[in-house]
C-alpha cells in the first residue's frame, strides 16, 4: 500500500520534485515499526541536475552582500525558533529521541544558524602596509563554489545545520545529502531555509545511500564535502573524495572515556555518567561509552549499576521517557550480538537491558542501560563502537594509568574528567590525547563560536565543521599584492587633482 505512505521529495532549483527512481525504502518510527514515509535514492541525472542548479546558483550567490546573507540566517533562526516544537515531534517520531532530546537536537542546531548570521565578522582578511615601497599585500577569503553535506541519523536536526547555514553563508551553494534512515526533519528545516529567503538553486537535497554518496564525491563540479558518520563510511568518503581533488572533513566514530578520581563530588558524577552514557539510547558520538573509576571510585561500581537501572525506557513521545528505541532493526541486532559477545569474552554483565518490556510498544528496537564491569582493552566491547545504552567500567589505580588507557584508544572525539582537584584537572588536560574535553562536563561539546575538535581515528581532514575554522573550509585564501604609483614620481598627472566623473 506504498500509495498512501507519503514520498520525500528531492530539493532541485528550489522546487520540491518527486524523485522518478524506481528504487526507495521506508522511514520507520522505531517505537512502532509504523511506516511514517518512503525515501527515494535519487538517480544519476537528478544528482547532476542538483549540481548543475547550485552551479548556476553560485555566479549570483557569491555577489550578494555579507548584508544579505546575515538577514536571511535572522530570518531563518526566527523561523525555527518558531516551530521548535513541530520539528521536535518529527523527530522524535522517525529517530525515537524523547522530545526533550529532540528539542535539543533542533537547539544545538539553532545556535550555528546563529552562528552563521554573524559570520561575516569571521570571513575577514588581513592587510600588511607597504611590504616593499608603495606596496601592499592583503587576503580575500572567497567562497569556494558548489560544496555538498552527508548527515548521519542520530542528529538529524544539528548536523545537517552545520553544514548548509555555514556554507551558504560563506557565499558557496549546497548540496545536502541526508541520513536515509530519518529524512523527515531534515526536510522540514529545508523548507524553513526556503521561506526565510534562500534563493532557487543555493540549497539543494538529493537523497540516497552509497550509490550517490560515491557519485557527490567524485562530481568534478563539487569543491568541498562535509561529512559526518561511521568511520567505515568517513574513511572511504575521505579517500575518495580527496581522490578526486575536494577538500573533505569527516567527523567519525568514537569510543568515549569518562575518568572519574575518587575526590569527585559522588552524586553529581554518578548522575553525569548515566545522562551522557544511556541518554540517547547512548546514540549519540559523544556519549560516555567507557568510565575509568579511578582507586578509591571502584567502590561505586553498585551505585552506578543502581541509578542506571533506574532510568526508563520507553517511547520517546512518552512523558517520563529517560531512553528511547534505537533507530532500526539491524542496530538492534547489533547491540544485543556486541552485548552477547562482551559476555563470552568474560566481562561482567551487572545490568543486563535486553528485551525490556515496554508496554504497548511491544514491536519497538529497545534495549535498557546495560552495564559491564571488567572490561580489558582487547574485548570486542571496547574496541568496538556500540553506539547503543552499553557502558563499560573499567579500572586504573591512579589518573597517570587512566590518562594512558584513553591515550592508547585509537579515537579522539571527547573525553571527560570527573575530580574536585585544580592540579588533576590540569594535568588531565595538559596530558590527555583526545580533541574535546570536559572537566566536569560529561559531553562537552563546544558552543558554535569554537570548533567541533574531535581528533585522532574520530576526524579526517585538519577543519572543523563551525567556529573560525569552518570559514577556512568554506573559502578559498586569495592573496593580492598591490601597487599604486605615486603620479609626482612617474612624472604623470597628479590624479588627487582630477574629478572623476
Ligand atoms: P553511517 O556512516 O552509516 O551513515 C552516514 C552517512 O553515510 C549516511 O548519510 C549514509 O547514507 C551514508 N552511507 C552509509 N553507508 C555508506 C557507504 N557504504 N558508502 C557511502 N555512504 C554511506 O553513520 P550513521 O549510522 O548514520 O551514524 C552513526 C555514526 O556517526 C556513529 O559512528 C557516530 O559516532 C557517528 N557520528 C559522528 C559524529 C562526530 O561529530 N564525530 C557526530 C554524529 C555521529
Amino acid at each position: 500500500m506504498t500509495h498512501s505512505i507519503p514520498s520525500i521529495k528531492l530539493l532541485i532549483d528550489g522546487q520540491f520534485v518527486e524523485s522518478t527512481t524506481s528504487q526507495w525504502r521506508e522511514v520507520v518510527d522505531p517505537a512502532t515499526q509504523q511506516v511514517l514515509a518512503r525515501v527515494p535514492f535519487a538517480s544519476e541525472a537528478e544528482l547532476n541536475a542538483a549540481v548543475a542548479s547550485a552551479a548556476a546558483a553560485f555566479k549570483t550567490w557569491r555577489k550578494t552582500s555579507i548584508g544579505t546573507r546575515a538577514r536571511l540566517f535572522l530570518k531563518y533562526q526566527q523561523l525555527i525558533r518558531e516551530n521548535l516544537k513541530e520539528l521536535a515531534a518529527i523527530l522524535s517520531a522517525e529517530q525515537g529521541k524523547t522530545l526533550a532530546d529532540a528539542e535539543g537536537d533542533v537547539f544545538r542546531g539553532l545556535e550555528v544558524v546563529e552562528h552563521a548570521a554573524g559570520i561575516g565578522n569571521l570571513q575577514l582578511g588581513e592587510l600588511a602596509n607597504n611590504v616593499a615601497g608603495g606596496v601592499d599585500t592583503y587576503t580575500l577569503l572567497q567562497p569556494l563554489g558548489v560544496c555538498a553535506g552527508i548527515t548521519p541519523f542520530n542528529f538529524p536536526a544539528m548536523i545537517p545545520l552545520w553544514m548548509f547555514p555555514m556554507a551558504i553563508a560563506t557565499g558557496n551553494t549546497f548540496v545536502l545529502k541526508p541520513s536515509e534512515q530519518d529524512p523527515m526533519v531534515t526536510m522540514r528545516l529545508v523548507e524553513l531555509a526556503l521561506e526565510a529567503g534562500v534563493p532557487p538553486g543555493v540549497l539543494n537535497v538529493v537523497h540516497g545511500g552509497a550509490e550517490v554518496v560515491d557519485r557527490l564525491c567524485d562530481h568534478p563540479d563539487i569543491k568541498a564535502l562535509s561529512f559526518v558518520g561511521s568511520s567505515r563510511v568517513g574513511a572511504h568518503v575521505y579517500q575518495r573524495a580527496s581522490q578526486a581533488g575536494k577538500r573533505v572533513q569527516c567527523m567519525m566514530g568514537a569510543k568515549n572515556h569518562a575518568v572519574v578520581l575518587p575526590d569527585a563530588h559522588k552524586e553529581q558524577t554518578l548522575n553525569s555518567l548515566a545522562g551522557a552514557a544511556f541518554g540517547a539510547a547512548g546514540q549519540r558520538c559523544m556519549a560516555i561509552s567507557v568510565a575509568v573509576l579511578v582507586g578509591a571510585a571502584r567502590d561505586w561500581l553498585p551505585e552506578l549499576v543502581a541509578k542506571a537501572a533506574t532510568l526508563k525506557v520507553g517511547a520517546g513521545s512518552k512523558p517520563g521517557t529517560d531512553l528511547g528505541p534505537l533507530i532500526s532493526r539491524a542496530a538492534l541486532d547489533r547491540v544485543g550480538s556486541l552485548i552477547e559477545q562482551g559476555v563470552r569474552e568474560g566481562a561482567r554483565l551487572e545490568l543486563d537491558g535486553r528485551n525490556p518490556v515496554v508496554a504497548g510498544y511491544e514491536q519497538g528496537n529497545f534495549v535498557g542501560p546495560t552495564l559491564f564491569s571488567g572490561v580489558t582493552p582487547g574485548m570486542s566491547l571496547y574496541r568496538e563502537e556500540i553506539f547503543g545504552p552499553v557502558l563499560c567500567v573499567m579500572q586504573a589505580e591512579t589518573l597517570d594509568e587512566a590518562i594512558a588507557i584513553v591515550n592508547a584508544n585509537p579515537h579522539g572525539n571527547g573525553t571527560a574528567l570527573f575530580t574536585r582537584s585544580g592540579a588533576a584537572a590540569r594535568h588531565f588536560q595538559e596530558e590527555i590525547e583526545v580533541g574535546q574535553v570536559g572537566i566536569n562536563v560529561p559531553i562537552p561539546v563546544p558552543v558554535p563560536i569554537f570548533s567541533f575538535t574531535g581528533s585522532r581515528a574520530s576526524k579526517l581532514g585538519d577543519l572543523g565543521p563551525y567556529g573560525k575554522q569552518v570559514v577556512q573550509f568554506y573559502t578559498q585564501t586569495k592573496t593580492v599584492t598591490q601597487r599604486w604609483f605615486d603620479e609626482n614620481e612617474v612624472g604623470g598627472p597628479v590624479n588627487t587633482t582630477i574629478t572623476l566623473k
